[in-house]
């Protein structure tokens, strides 16, 4: 048996916070996941709370206090998200931007995202202040129709948006955006190439915005860039415009995120699936609380079981394979905790791809200290609590609150099973 005193079980933005609010705190903590998580799928914005019924929100933490009572942000409370950025703010420095109101970033698909967090290479594309935008497409990459994307932007933010699409200089139809974030990194003459194609349509353009392929290390292919562009007579700021899976700002995200829980002595174990898991009751006395005792991973095939003090779920949602369905029941497939859906599969779902859809809203719910509930709204055990997407009582996508949850109900799970190692 392994003992550790906080396992967390999922290795996406959930997990990775509640790890780190963990481990700051003292915790020794072991984070174990069955694969890859939505981090380098996404966008690398972190969104807090861009809409509400529809509506953009302008302050999210204005917004907050109108929530429903069992949105995760009235659950845990807006202290969590603070705690929550706090801590994606001391992991990022200077590589993320935002304040306390959200910024409108524009996407390849010609919308703004209302995002709280977004990448210093992504700041000076933020819509709002009027500068005349040039976007340049790449030929090969059938992901971002640049001439589209700025005809639509042109209409919604001030100041105008053009659109262009170049053939990058000795790209094969096939290449993969790392490759262009390769060849933009290491390549003086890749670049100069294409700031020879891209220049003469700059035409005035305050700013220039390219997909988000720059790389690992974009604030100097940004500097090598705008350096080109002066000298071709044509100063402006470059940005990156972020794009859709596989995304090089979601895995630069993931990136940073593994590198501070390496730093932070957190024990990573990849590929390793939680299958099983044992309970006995709670020494209190209470005959209702029981206590997770075992946690067991599934290793090539081998049972590994962990005996955690703590436990931290994060195994994501629908999407993530935290929350799974039969035609008759929606549930959390390790701990069997409660998921509250309408009895009849048909209520799941709304008319209309935009509805208002039940199952956007399916997960587990939890108390203010982070702790998952049974179906009569007790502590399950209580040494279990959740975290991120499998955290139900919302529709995150609909909302664009996805990662903000993610952060306070990580941090708010973390920071207590912390606490309650200490007092142990
Ligand atoms: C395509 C896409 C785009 C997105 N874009 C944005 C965006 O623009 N802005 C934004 O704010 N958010 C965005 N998100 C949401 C965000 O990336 C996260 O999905 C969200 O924060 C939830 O993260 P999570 O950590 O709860 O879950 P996940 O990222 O789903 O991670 C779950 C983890 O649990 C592990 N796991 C699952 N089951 C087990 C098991 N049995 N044993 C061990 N491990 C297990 C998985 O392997 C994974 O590591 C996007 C998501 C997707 C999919």
């Amino acid at each position: 048996m392994i003992g550790t005193e906080v396992l967390v079980v999922g290795g996406g933005l959930a997990g990775s916070v509640a790890s780190l609010s963990a481990a700051r705190e003292g915790a020794q903590v072991t984070l174990v996941s069955k694969s890859e998580s939505t981090l380098q799928q996404a966008s690398g914005l972190v969104d807090v709370l861009g809409r509400v019924d529809g509506d953009l929100v302008a302050d999210p933490f204005a917004a907050i206090e109108n929530l429903a009572d069992d949105h995760p942000y009235s659950v845990v409370g807006t202290d969590a998200l603070r705690g929550g950025l706090a801590l994606l703010d001391d992991v990022a420095g200077d590589r993320y931007r935002g304040g306390d109101r959200n910024a409108l970033v524009p996407t390849t698909q010609g919308t703004v995202k209302p995002t709280l967090r977004y990448p210093a290479s992504v700041a000076p594309g933020v819509a709002g202040d009027g500068r005349e935008t040039l976007l340049v497409g790449i030929s090969t990459d059938p992901d971002f129709d640049a001439k589209r994307a700025a005809e639509s932007l042109d209409g919604t933010v001030p100041g105008d948006v053009r659109g262009v699409t170049v053939r990058f200089p000795r790209l094969r139809d096939d290449a993969k955006r790392t490759r262009y974030a390769k060849l933009l990194t290491e390549d003086d003459e890749f670049r100069d190439a294409l700031v020879e194609k891209i220049a003469p349509k700059v035409d005035g353009a305050d700013r220039v915005g390219f997909p988000a392929v720059f790389g690992e290390d974009p604030a100097f292919v940004r500097a090598e860039l705008e350096e080109r562009f002066d000298a071709a007579g044509e100063p402006v700021s470059v940005f990156e415009v972020p794009t859709g899976p596989p995304s090089i700002p979601g895995t630069r995200l993931r990136d940073l995120l593994r590198h501070e829980l390496e730093a932070a002595g957190v024990e990573l174990v990849t590929g390793v699936p939680v299958v099983d898991f044992e309970a006995e009751p709670a020494a209190d006395g209470n005959d209702a609380s029981e206590l997770v005792t075992k946690v067991v991973v599934d290793r090539n095939g081998a049972r590994v079981p962990y005996a955690p003090e703590q436990v931290v779920l994060a195994t994501g949602g629908l999407v993530g394979e935290g929350i799974d369905s039969e035609r008759d029941r929606v549930y959390e497939p390790i701990f069997d905790l409660h998921v509250p859906h309408p009895e009849d599969r048909y209520d799941w779902s709304a008319e209309g791809a935009f509805g208002d859809h039940a199952f956007a809203r399916f997960g587990v719910r939890i108390d203010t200290d982070g702790r998952a509930l049974d179906a009569g709204g007790a502590v399950a055990f209580e040494n279990l609590r959740a975290a991120g997407a499998v955290v139900g009582g919302a529709d995150t996508a609909a909302q664009k609150a996805a990662s903000g949850v993610s952060l306070a109900t990580g941090w708010r799970a973390g920071t207590r099973a912390a606490t309650a190692v200490n007092q142990s």
